[in-house]
């Protein structure tokens, strides 16, 4: 595996990846996942090259940043739900290094924000369909709080009067994903990554110890492994006046069978997003822009008088589980793969990025990762149309757990406990 063992230094002159000429990790990818391994790799002293024509020109940049492993948990996903938890305990610290590392003043520079998420619902039918989730969700043990109408209102003065009720998810937090992008690159350049501006044809072209796969919807070409792009359109809107928008928390809802969320800024920016279409085009269209601002009005009637300031449309990495494909790849072991992040990417970067560094150091990788290995479709082939076009919300979303703080989620999720695998058997 990776050599066969230990990643080691020039001046150990033990290990099979060093050499005068070689680096000894070769990044393809400059999303957050790439920028977030290179960064951690550098900053255990290993040599580092990072392939990316325009980094941070993938998903990442049109994404909301939503940090959500409560409010994105979903039925039949348990493992993907105990990841997400996993690496959603892993922000805070992580946030606080990145910004460190990139000469920020702190993680809120990153537009790191811990007010929690509302799951509102508008009708009878709205509510119904969120309470089934989130009753879900209670099920795992998740810190989720169902409340009715009144108190809703008072937590956001300026929910649509006819939300009829929700729930509080207090540890689905949010960042910005273009700030904590351009912090990553500031990181990994200062710990010695260097960027080389090119686009990778194929992985024979690269001469270092160990490729690390990280090109989001680009690594199905080159790895042939099924990952398909999943279009995403999405808004942005500005407070009048230069003004933080009049709501704090981020809110997830249904208005008449339509899910939304809005995620706020202090700098006065909202994301409204997100369609779901099985396609490969980035056209933002009429239908698209009008549903969301339907949508997004119908629950916070306020951001009618928002300027709208962009709309685009971006490809989630998508994979046939919604999972993401993290481990060495079949009959290729210098070859690491880490994509396939689908709805997730943002949040999963900080437990990704210790994982496969953790496995770039030991050349074992951590058996969190079995669910996960990029291996479990071989004799797969990615099909259209396994998940239909629809909306990026509760009902279509997506979900391990490793290190000391497995022991505590287990207890505090008993659920998640139940159905994943034993602690033991993890370590
Ligand atoms: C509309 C939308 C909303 C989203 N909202 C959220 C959210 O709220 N929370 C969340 O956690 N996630 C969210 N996501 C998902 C998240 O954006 C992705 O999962 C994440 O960006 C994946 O990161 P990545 O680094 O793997 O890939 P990307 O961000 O796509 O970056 C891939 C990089 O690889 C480079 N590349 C590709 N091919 C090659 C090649 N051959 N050679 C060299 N470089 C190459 C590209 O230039 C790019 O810079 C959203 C996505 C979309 C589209």
């Amino acid at each position: 595996m990776l050599g066969g063992g230990p990643y080691t230094t020039e001046s150990d002159n033990r290990g099979p990846f060093l050499t005068a000429r070689r680096a000894d990790v070769a990044v393809v990818g400059g999303g957050p996942i790439g920028l977030a391994v290179a960064w951690r790799a550098a900053s255990r002293g290993m040599r580092v090259l990072l392939h990316d024509p325009r980094p941070g020109s993938g998903a990442s940049a049109v994404a909301a940043g939503m940090l959500a492993p409560v409010a994105e948990a979903s039925f039949g996903e348990e493992e993907l739900t105990r990841l997400l938890l996993d690496s959603a305990a892993r922000w805070p610290d992580f946030a606080v290094e990145v910004a460190a590392a990139a000469g920020l003043a702190g993680s809120a520079e990153l537009g790191f924000r811990t007010e929690g998420t509302l799951v509102v619902g508008r009708t009878a039918d709205d509510l119904a369909e969120a309470r089934r989730l989130w009753s879900y969700q209670q099920g795992l043990g998740l810190p989720i709080t169902a409340l009715n109408a009144t108190e809703l209102h008072d937590r956001e003065p300026l929910l649509a009067p006819r939300v009829r009720g929700g729930a509080h998810a207090p540890d689905d937090h949010q960042v910005d994903p273009r700030r904590l992008v351009a912090a990553l690159r500031t990181a990994a350049e200062s710990a010695g990554v260097v960027f080389v501006p090119s686009t990778v044809r194929g992985l024979d072209e690269i001469d270092a110890g160990t490729v690390v796969v990280a090109a989001g919807c680009g690594a199905a070409e080159l790895t042939g492994l099924p990952i398909r792009p999943v279009k995403g359109q999405i808004l942005r809107l500005r407070a009048p006046g230069g003004e933080a928008p009049g709501f704090r928390h981020v809110i997830r809802g249904y208005a008449d069978g339509r899910s939304v969320y809005l995620v706020p800024r202090h700098d006065g920016e909202v994301v409204v997003g997100a369609t779901v279409e099985e396609r490969g085009d980035t056209t933002v269209t009429a239908g698209g822009v009008r549903d969301l601002l339907h949508a997004a009005t119908e629950l916070v009637p306020e951001l009618a008088e928002y300027e709208l300031v962009e709309a685009v449309a971006g490809h989630r990495p998508g994979t046939p589980d919604n999972a993401p494909l993290i481990g060495p790849l079949a009959g290729r072991p210098q070859v690491v793969v880490a994509t396939g992040h689908y709805r997730h990417g943002i949040l999963l970067t900080p437990v990704t990025a210790d994982l496969v560094v953790d496995l770039l150091a030991s050349g074992v990788p951590d058996p969190v990762l079995a669910p996960f290995s990029p291996d479990r479709f071989d004799g797969y082939r990615s099909a259209p149309g396994l998940t239909g076009p629809g909306w990026d919300g509760p009902e279509l979303a997506e979900p391990g757990l490793a290190h000391p703080e497995l022991a505590n989620r287990e207890l505090a999720h008993p659920g998640l406990a139940a159905s994943g695998p034993a602690r033991e058997e993890i370590r």
